[in-house]
């Protein structure tokens, strides 16, 4: 039987684990200046995070949430990962707009700080780490071989989830609500147009057109990489599944 998108996502996820020591992070239990609701991630990430809802017996809890949670996105992305470096392949100038004004708490955070969904949380949350505490320095400080290795890695699982949906994490647990085989938690919305109405504010995830490295970077990603490509997932290599979907 062949391995479905979440089993591959959770080897990427295994590799990137392996492959960052977050050791050496100021990053604690109970730090989380950097939850905010401006995370992006893709469909099957989104579908992760929904199984750990339903295997935690959390779909009232999160219904509520997205209902009731005090939501406001200040910015939605207006390219994925994979469109950005295919038009800075091709010498495209590409404008992101400005980052995002003020960052309201993830919906998702418990009062004690910790993550109600953590097993399950999307990679842009995984790659959330900081050399130096940022809730004293004002901004996350990562390695330049850690971004590197965190784009690669985004660039990977958007082409997993190539032509689904990619986008705001909320917009994102909204849209797929809306899809057949969520009905059970679909049914717990009040308003069925706020699922259907997210679909409007998403992209969608493009294949990979090729990684943006800089010389400097080439040796260290390459290696990460091959790790992750070679990564066997019932007994096929990672790049052998992704290139024969
Ligand atoms: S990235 Fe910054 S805010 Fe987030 S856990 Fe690490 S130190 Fe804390
Ligand atoms: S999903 Fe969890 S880890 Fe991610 S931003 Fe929200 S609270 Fe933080």
């Amino acid at each position: 039987m062949k391995p479905d998108k979440k089993e591959l996502l959770q080897a990427i996820f295994e590799v990137y684990e392996e492959w960052t020591d977050n050791k050496k992070f100021a990053c604690q239990e109970g730090c989380a200046a950097c939850c905010t609701q401006n995370v992006t991630m893709t469909a099957v990430e989104g579908e992760l995070l929904l199984q750990h809802i339903r295997e935690h017996k959390l779909e009232k809890w999160f219904a509520d949430r997205l209902q009731n949670g005090n939501r406001e996105i200040t910015k939605r992305p207006v390219m994925t990962h994979n469109a950005f470096a295919r038009n800075c392949l091709k010498g495209v100038e590409t404008n992101m707009g400005d980052p995002p004004r003020q960052q309201k708490a993830c919906l998702f955070l418990a009062e004690d700080n910790s993550c109600k969904v953590y097993g399950a949380r999307p990679f842009g949350c995984r790659c959330f780490s900081s050399l130096e505490d940022c809730r004293t320095s004002g901004i996350a400080k990562q390695p330049d071989e850690l971004l590197a290795i965190n784009t690669v890695t985004m660039q990977v699982i958007e082409h997993l989830g190539q032509k689904e949906f990619w986008g705001n994490i909320y917009d994102v647990l909204l849209a797929l609500c809306s899809l057949t085989g969520n009905n059970d938690i679909a049914g717990l919305f009040h308003k069925k147009s706020q699922l259907t109405a997210a679909n409007t504010r998403l992209l969608r995830a493009e294949p990979l057109p090729g990684f943006l490295i800089m010389p400097e970077e080439q040796e260290n990603v390459g290696e990460y990489l091959e790790a992750l490509f070679k990564k066997e997932i019932q007994g096929k290599s990672l790049e052998h599944i992704l290139n024969n979907k």
